[in-house]
């Protein structure tokens, strides 16, 4: 929470904008709004590192890569390239890769909260209203929120065939 905060008649502090999310959608949010002012909120419930690049798209792409390199062994016969049955998976060796990489992949957002110091807020929002939201305990107004939360996957009964995202 910012130290000397605008603050409301009722003494909730006033920012303008809070975020909450920061995904690669608050962040992305984030890098706009502080072309015009720094007077942010950016709140963020567990890890740092963004889903796409400590989960999702990024690590998965390094997954496949290796994944792809294997499947291409089918084609090299025809190449005159011989001794491809040979090749094996190597799978810890494939996911300490894919960690590394994972790693350095989340470097940059994870270091989010030291670059924005109070401006970055670690817990829960929860929306009370129009442009007054709760953050750890307490009552923040904001002429804008953004709303950058994330998807998660739910499945709808046992043994439920379809997926969706809520
Ligand atoms: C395995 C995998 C592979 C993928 N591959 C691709 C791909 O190739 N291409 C592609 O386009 N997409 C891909 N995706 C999807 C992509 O990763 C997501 O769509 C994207 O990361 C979502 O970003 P986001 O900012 O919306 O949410 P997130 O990065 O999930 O960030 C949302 C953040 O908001 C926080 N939050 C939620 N509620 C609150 C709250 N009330 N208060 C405070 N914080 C809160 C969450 O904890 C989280 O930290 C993939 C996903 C997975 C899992």
């Amino acid at each position: 929470m910012p130290r000397n905060p605008r603050r409301t008649p009722t003494n909730d502090p006033v920012v303008d904008p809070v975020i909450v999310g920061a995904g690669s959608a608050g962040l992305s949010a984030l890098r706009e709004v502080r072309r015009y002012t720094d007077d942010v909120l950016l709140v963020n419930d567990g890890h740092w590192g963004t889903t796409c690049a400590a989960v999702g798209c990024m690590p998965s792409k390094a997954l496949i890569k290796a994944e792809n390199a294997f499947h291409r062994r089918g084609a090299l016969e025809e190449l005159g390239v011989r001794g491809a049955d040979g090749l094996r998976v190597d799978i810890p060796a494939v996911l300490a890769r894919v960690r590394k990489m994972r790693d350095g992949f989340f470097k940059g957002p994870e270091s989010t909260p030291d670059k924005l110091g109070d401006r970055a807020v670690s817990g829960r929002a929860r929306l009370l209203g129009p442009g007054r939201v709760q953050l750890n305990g307490v009552t923040v107004s904001a002429r804008a929120i953004i709303l950058a939360p994330g998807a998660r996957r739910s499945c709808r009964g046992r043994g439920a065939r379809s997926a969706t995202v809520s």
